[in-house]
């Protein structure tokens, strides 16, 4: 039988009654079809069609088994029109058959013996138009998740070549970070040489523009070195592992010569949480977030770095906080980018240290942001899984 969703599919074994229901809906050019046994109306509920028609004579507990089953199979949008042809009678069989047949993806409608041709085809007529309008949702159904899958095909391919191009790009910016660092080395080192060893034959112009020399070499050098720690922090293999941040701390704070310096400045509310992490890309966070908070210290005040932390539902929140000159709300999601800088700032830098610090917490499953107020020092955090 071809797939339609004007069949109608009828299992009416009593008499002619098949053949008579057959007749009137013919009269509206609907496709009865006439099932002989259950198993033939199994089989048809396969295909597309539009509703059921029963007598109470068909009403088996085997059918109302069979058509259950098949009913709970049918998809979400479905709800198929069944209508029983009883008798009421006095046992009030037809009602009582009606109750046995409902149940979820149908709606039963019950029609009483004797039965006139305008109600069947009145109901049907109803019936058809719930049953064409579930088609049409599922047509559109069908046409979202069409247009969903080539999305999602679309979507992943335009990721994976910005992988790629990416990839590319921090592998090319790799290798000339790293071919750079030896001949601004030797700039630097010639000009220091100079410097030296010629110092009484120069005069004091050309030790002028030899001290700048050495100075944009020694620029040029940190930046280098940044974008190396940016890439390394990026491309390199991250093995998580439980870090005790106390201990952390104090070795950044002993190893980086600027933040030594202010050391008696460090304030560090102990004990500090344990965290998940990997410890090289924990030093970087560490020692960029210290070594912002001593830099931008605040000419006319004491300054003083605060570092603490506290857990939340399973994470842990780390807080660098310092009383310096604080950053402007308009910079504050911007600063967190690579080479930038806010407005204004003359201290010496790359713009490269917070976008390291993002891209280590990110890779590290965190999150990491800043509170400040301009003037009124910085309150920079960053929240990674706890390993307590
Ligand atoms: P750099 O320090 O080399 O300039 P960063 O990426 O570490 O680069 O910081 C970007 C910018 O964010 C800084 O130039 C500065 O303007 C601002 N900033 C970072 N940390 C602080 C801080 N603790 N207080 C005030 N401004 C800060």
């Amino acid at each position: 039988m071809d797939k339609h969703p004007d069949t109608i599919l009828i299992l009416a074994p009593a008499g002619a009654d098949a053949v008579n229901i057959r007749n009137v809906l013919t009269r509206i050019t609907l496709r009865p079809l006439i099932c002989r046994t259950d198993s033939e109306l199994k089989q048809n509920l396969q295909s597309e069609y539009g509703a059921i028609v029963l007598t109470e004579e068909a009403v088996t507990t085997d059918l109302i088994a069979l058509l259950s089953e098949a009913f709970l199979a049918e998809p979400p949008w479905s709800d198929v029109p069944v209508i029983l042809i009883a008798s009421l009678g006095v046992t009030n069989r037809g009602t009582h058959l009606a109750t046995m047949l409902r149940g979820p993806r149908r709606t039963v409608t019950m029609l009483e013996r004797p039965l006139g041709a305008v109600t069947l085809l009145t109901s049907m007529d109803t019936a058809l138009a719930a049953r064409h309008r579930q088609y049409e949702v599922r047509g559109l159904l069908r046409e979202r998740d069409m247009l969903l899958s080539s999305l999602e095909t679309r979507v992943s391919e335009r990721t994976a070549e910005l992988q790629r191009v990416i990839e590319e790009m921090e592998a090319f910016s790799y290798s000339v970070s790293h071919d750079l660092r030896s001949p601004l080395r030797s700039l630097d080192g010639y000009a220091r040489v100079l410097l030296e060893d010629y110092s009484d034959q120069l005069p004091d112009a050309a030790k002028d523009y030899l001290e700048k020399i050495a100075r944009a070499a020694q620029r040029m050098d940190n930046l280098t070195q940044d974008v190396l720690a940016y890439t390394r922090i990026s491309r390199g293999e991250m093995i998580l592992t439980p870090v005790d941040l106390d201990t952390l701390v104090d070795e950044v704070i002993e190893q980086y010569p600027a933040i030594e310096a202010n050391a008696g400045l460090i304030h560090v509310r102990r004990p500090l949480c344990k965290v998940v992490g990997h410890v090289p890309s924990l030093v970087q966070v560490l020692s960029n977030l210290i070594g912002n908070a001593v830099k931008f210290s605040s000419p006319g005040r004491q300054p003083r770095v605060e570092i603490e932390s506290e857990h939340k539902a399973g994470r842990c929140r780390v807080v660098v906080r310092d009383n310096g000159i604080g950053i402007r709300a308009a910079d504050a999601d911007r600063i967190f980018r690579m080479f930038e800088r806010a407005a204004g700032n003359s201290v010496p830098g790359t713009g490269i240290g917070l976008a390291i610090v993002r891209k280590a917490v990110e890779r590290m499953g965190g999150r990491v942001g800043v509170n400040s107020k301009d003037g009124e020092g910085s309150e920079f955090w960053f929240e990674l899984p706890s390993a307590e």
